[in-house]
């Protein structure tokens, strides 16, 4: 049995599948089995009382790292819509009030739009990754996609509020793309391919 050399600090099984391609891409020799999420450790999940997507992605991975003593990567992401002044923001999992209910948020977040005219629907996907080692290094890194919401969800891919978000230079929503396309524009995608140096040198690669 093969054991893990790296945690990543989410029990959000989309994004464990999203991370893991990016970095599998861009690490030689990392396999699906060197990674083991929050959940398959069964590590608590701190509280996220950060005041930005790095303060939280740092959270994250530092209380993996001490439960663990593994190497731990977190993010931490949302969507800041321009009009919204940021927001939803660090709030985007709960913004309808209950953590995760991706469908509500979404359904919130265009009423709250309703009658905001095309010109003015621009908005970005953040994403904050972050590297904590057993010995106290760390690294944060934020990556950004620039784009705008729509008026009507639309895909069936993805999560959260891919299906009502069309990034720049596209036509179709984020959760009409295929995941390899998703991973090289996204938010996502930009910040752990900035933080994959650091986390092969950590692993020796
Ligand atoms: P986190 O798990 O605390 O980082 O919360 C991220 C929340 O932001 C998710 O619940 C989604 O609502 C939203 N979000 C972050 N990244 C994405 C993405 O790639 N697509 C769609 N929604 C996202």
């Amino acid at each position: 049995m093969s054991v893990a050399r790296l945690a990543i600090a989410t029990h959000n099984a989309h994004k464990v599948g999203e991370i893991g391609a990016i970095l599998a891409d861009l690490i030689p020799g990392l396999a699906a089995e060197d990674l083991a999420s929050a959940k398959d450790l069964n590590a608590p999940s701190p509280v996220e009382d950060g005041i930005s997507f790095e303060d939280n992605a740092l959270i994250k991975a530092r209380a993996l790292a001490v439960s663990s003593g593994l190497p731990a990567i977190a993010d931490d992401s949302g969507i800041a819509v321009d009009v919204m002044g940021g927001a939803p923001g660090i709030f985007s999992a709960l913004w309808s009030g209950r953590h995760g209910a991706d469908s509500e948020n979404l359904d919130l977040l265009l009423a709250q739009m309703a009658d905001i005219p095309d010109e003015h629907r621009g908005a970005s996907f953040v994403c904050a990754a972050a590297l904590v080692t057993p010995a106290g290094e760390e690294v944060v890194v934020l990556g950004r996609q620039p784009g705008r919401l729509t008026r009507e969800p639309a895909g069936g891919g993805g999560f959260g509020y891919d299906p009502i978000f069309v990034a720049e230079g596209e036509s179709v929503t984020n959760a009409e793309l295929e995941p390899a396309r998703k991973n090289e524009i996204s938010h996502r995608g930009l910040a752990f391919r900035a933080l994959a140096p650091h986390v092969a040198a950590v692993l020796g690669g």
